[in-house]
């Protein structure tokens, strides 16, 4: 048995906009009845983490989300160890198994998108961005019912932005159906998001290409087999070239880059009966610029997805375990969160940013 702690190190955010404040002091939550505790180990940082502490996350309906747990701690790329059941949980749970935190932490189970497995959108969730304490901190509660339970064999380093980056990218391209032969382009194609939906798409045997500005992040794609890439900082007509590439146009285009740019051409990269998949959060109001024409006489397809199921989680994840989808990862000291949102912010991170939360004993 590992000795639980009071008191624990949190990342707590008292007030939106007004930076993250360590604390060492901050209570080790008990688990209750049918919940479990878990240590975490390993935390991803999600562009979603930076909008929502700085008061700039956007909601379906166009205004900022303000409505958020205070203090707020954000996180849910979060890899943990459960270490402490509550009363209640059932027997197939076991101690000292790996545990995901992801977005979503309790949905309903009874209404339409809880039993269609879509209980992302349930109206009831509570999520660990703006109801409940995230994976920055040592120790979380999470209900038995809606646990992602891990195989022993991963690697939990890794594991961490599959939560969240990775079944979004996934799910993106199952949106788009993409099918052996396709091509499909990826914009912001080197980021967090970026290079996992390249090598989603590349798993189903489509032809993969992606846009991106400089020549290190097109060498870091090309480690993964992509099929082309196109560096929107010197290539004057990044349409154009998608088009030459493709012979005419894309079947599929996943925007994972969250500005107006990256969104405003997307779909004229498409062929007839293409599908334009919206996937980064833009942290403004931002529309799509595609004229209503362009939509019906090319017989487009635009899809967007929130995360996607507790499942489709799992299946996302197991591309990993097998080695077929490669996350790269740079792991940081806690403590570099504050300096890590400013990277963010500036554009420089390649790959996805780990934080070694708390240590695996
Ligand atoms: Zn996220
Ligand atoms: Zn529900």
């Amino acid at each position: 048995m590992v000795a639980i702690p009071k008191t624990q190190t949190a990342a707590t955010v008292p007030k939106l906009g007004g930076g993250v404040v360590f604390k060492h002091d901050y209570p080790v939550p008990q688990p209750g009845h049918n919940e479990i505790l878990a240590k975490i180990l390993y935390s991803g940082v999600c562009q979603s983490d930076l909008h929502t502490q700085a008061g700039t996350a956007m909601s379906a309906d166009g205004s900022y989300i303000r409505n958020v747990k205070l203090p707020h701690v954000g996180g849910h790329e979060g890899i943990g160890r459960i270490v402490a059941l509550g009363p209640g949980v059932t027997e197939d749970i076991k101690i000292g198994s790996y545990v995901g935190v992801p977005f979503i932490a309790r949905v309903c189970r009874r209404c339409n998108y809880c039993l269609a497995a879509k209980e992302q959108y349930c109206a009831k969730q509570l999520n660990h961005l703006h109801h409940r304490d995230g994976s920055f901190q040592e120790y979380i509660v999470i209900g038995a019912d809606y646990l992602a339970v891990l195989p022993d064999d991963i690697d939990p380093v890794v594991m961490g932005p599959i939560l969240c980056a990775g079944v979004t990218t996934y799910k993106a391209v199952k949106n788009a159906n993409v099918k052996a032969g396709d091509s499909v382009v990826v914009v912001g194609a080197g980021g967090g998001l970026g290079h996992l939906a390249v090598q989603y798409a590349l798993a189903q045997g489509a032809i993969v290409y992606g846009v991106d500005g400089g020549a290190e992040k097109g060498e870091f794609l090309k480690s993964y087999g992509i099929h082309g890439y196109i560096d929107f900082t010197n290539t004057p007509d990044v349409v154009a070239k998608v088009k030459e590439l493709t012979n005419g146009g894309a079947d599929a285009a996943i925007v994972v880059a969250n500005n107006q740019k990256a969104y405003a051409q997307a779909a004229e990269m498409l062929t007839i009966g293409g599908t334009l998949n919206c996937v980064g959060l833009p942290p403004d109001k931002v529309y799509l610029q595609t004229t209503v024409a362009t939509i019906a006489l090319r017989a487009l397809n635009i899809t967007g997805n929130l995360v996607g199921s507790l499942k489709e989680c799992l299946e996302a994840v197991e591309f990993v375990r097998r080695g077929v989808v490669k996350p790269k990862v740079v792991v940081r000291p806690f403590e570099d969160l504050p300096k890590i949102y400013e990277e963010l912010v500036r554009g420089e991170v390649l790959g996805r940013i780990v934080l070694k939360i708390a240590k695996d004993e």
